[in-house]
């Protein structure tokens, strides 16, 4: 017989380890599936500076270690599984992950969002061989190189100034002419001597699928339609991401561009009405703020209703 577990959490972000704090601190022994994406976005960010409590910053995956560490002192356990399917039309609700069957009273989904790519043959052709999302995890292997960044918001423009550590010039190239980023993080782009800012230019083509290397990049300029071809040896992706709610598709309401809706922050709903005991946080179900004190903030709501759901159906 499979263990009925008062509550799991699906996902190792901010939302999902926040959540963890509080339910392993209420006794309910959470288990996390640490998911695709172990510790989520944070985990590959670099200095987090608007983490209230953290003066001079901290460091992305830092945080996230710290806030494993945390849950993990008042008893939550972590399980490196990703969620195969998941059925909430029985209770105790039912998992299947790659560790095998889980069954459980209430479940928190956290499992965030991944990033968005822009779709081209070329790019997918590429990714690992000089197309990258993740800054910081490939920023290193271009020292010295000449590379570009696509995107107008946040994300994009942290990725560039980072990269300037590394490589000797950054271009940032945009489809627009409007920034989405804040004023400062644009200020910090438009100020830095080795980023060139191209706006109203989309990617066409990634250049080098035959050598197995980003050889340039095939660019178009949407004012006049013109091409022309930008020499770079390394393209970061910096736009967006999208929610990882797909295997809820039927069984829990989700918005047009697949976000998880909520009502209150955390409840769900199937057809508009509650799903019982099942909550999502974070990222999976906030298009609007996506912030990380947004996500642990989320996290703590769902897991103080995990606490009362279950007082309220004491088993
Ligand atoms: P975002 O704000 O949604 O920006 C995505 C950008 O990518 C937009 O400029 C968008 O262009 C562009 N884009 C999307 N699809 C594209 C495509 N197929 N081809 C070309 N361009 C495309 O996402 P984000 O930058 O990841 O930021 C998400 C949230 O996290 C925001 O709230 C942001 O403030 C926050 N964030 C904060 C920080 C920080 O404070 N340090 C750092 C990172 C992220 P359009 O503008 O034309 O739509």
């Amino acid at each position: 017989m499979t263990e009925t577990r008062d509550t799991v959490i699906l996902g190792s972000g901010c939302a999902g380890l926040t959540a963890a704090i509080y339910t392993a601190r209420a006794g309910l022994r959470p288990l996390v599936l640490e998911g695709h994406e172990p510790g989520g976005q944070l985990s590959i960010t670099s200095l987090v500076e608007n983490f209230p409590g953290w003066p001079e910053g901290i460091q992305g995956p830092e945080l996230i270690d710290n806030m494993k560490k945390q849950a993990a002192r008042f008893g939550a356990t972590f399980q490196l599984a990703h969620l195969q399917s998941v059925d909430l039309s029985v209770y105790p609700y039912r998992l299947e992950t790659s560790a095998g069957e889980i069954c459980t009273r209430t479940l928190i989904v956290a499992s965030g969002a991944s990033a968005r790519w822009l779709g081209l043959p070329s790019e997918q052709a590429l990714i690992g061989h000089g197309v990258s999302s993740c800054a910081t995890c490939d920023g290193f292997f271009f020292r010295g190189k000449e590379i570009a960044v696509v995107g107008g918001g946040d994300s994009a423009m942290e990725e560039a100034l980072f990269l300037t550590r590394f490589a000797s010039k950054v271009t940032l190239l945009h489809r627009r002419s409007a920034f989405r980023a804040s004023k400062i993080m644009l200020d910090r782009v438009m100020a830095h001597p080795n980023i060139e800012l191209r706006a109203n230019t989309v990617v066409v083509e990634v250049l080098g699928v035959e050598d197995k290397e980003v050889k340039g990049l095939r660019l178009r300029d949407v004012t006049n339609n013109q091409e022309s071809i930008l020499p770079v040896t390394g393209l970061f992706l910096g736009i967006g991401h999208e929610p990882n709610a797909k295997m809820f598709a039927g069984q829990i309401d989700l918005d047009d561009e697949g976000y998880i809706k909520t009502v209150h922050n955390v409840f769900t709903t199937l057809n508009g009405n509650p799903v019982h005991g099942v909550f999502a946080c974070g990222d999976v179900q906030d298009r609007r703020y996506r912030q990380a004190i947004t996500a642990a903030g989320s996290g703590c709501m769902a897991a103080l209703e995990v606490e009362k759901f279950l007082e309220e159906h004491a088993h």
